[in-house]
């Protein structure tokens, strides 16, 4: 296939900040921000991915030229969303990065499509539904996104016995996480008595997207 015949992708953003989130907190990375989700969580905190003004159809090469240009000499990428899964083509456009010296990471919720081939260099799952055992064991880390409810999620805490990078990270309410869902991920976290892990949205603290 050339080039030109390659597909598009529907990206909504692509922006250098710091990753905020779970195992890589701190590191510059690269955002690619896919367009559209096949999930409508109520709590979502990216609405960006589903204004139709937001979405832009591009070919590989043209995602490459925005990622050289918004940080060049930086090479670390994270697909993200909206739901990357969803993208139609998707291992031709982690090919076209990991071929271009791009180290690739990807959020996902898991929904929306097979896992690429090649493989991301990390995975970060962030399960909203039942998926696959097989998608569990290809996460490099797992982030529950919780809400403030009362209880102990038992299926979190049985999938952190079971896997070594687990996290709970509080809703979002505006730019701030939910107090009640802070709350309830430090009892998590304290009950779970080393398994499980907090994550914040720290770069939201320091006024970056
Ligand atoms: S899976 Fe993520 S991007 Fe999709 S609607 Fe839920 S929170 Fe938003």
């Amino acid at each position: 296939m050339s080039r030109d015949a390659a597909p598009l992708y529907a990206i909504c953003e692509i922006f250098v900040s710091i990753q905020g989130e779970a195992s890589w907190t701190g590191r510059p990375m690269i955002f690619i921000r896919a367009w559209g989700c096949p999930l409508s969580c109520s709590w979502c905190d990216e609405p960006l991915h589903r204004d139709p003004a937001a979405r832009r159809m591009m070919s590989g090469d043209e995602i490459l030229d925005a990622v050289r240009q918004v940080a060049p000499g930086l090479f670390s990428v994270v697909l993200t969303g909206g739901e990357p899964l969803a993208l139609p083509g998707l291992s031709g456009l982690v090919a076209r990065l990991k071929e271009a010296g791009y180290w690739v990471a990807m959020e996902s919720s898991g929904l929306g499509g097979a896992l690429p081939d090649p493989m991301v260099d990390w995975l970060t799952l962030s399960p909203k539904t039942p998926l696959s055992e097989a998608i569990y064991q290809s996460a490099s880390e797992i982030k529950y996104v919780v809400g403030g409810e009362a209880g102990f999620p038992s299926h979190i805490l049985e999938r952190a016995e079971r896997h070594d990078n687990v996290w709970v990270q509080p809703r979002a309410m505006g730019d701030r996480p939910d107090p009640k869902a802070v709350a309830h991920c430090v009892e998590m976290t304290l009950r779970a008595k080393g398994r499980l892990r907090l994550s914040l949205q720290t770069h939201k603290y320091i006024g970056v997207r």
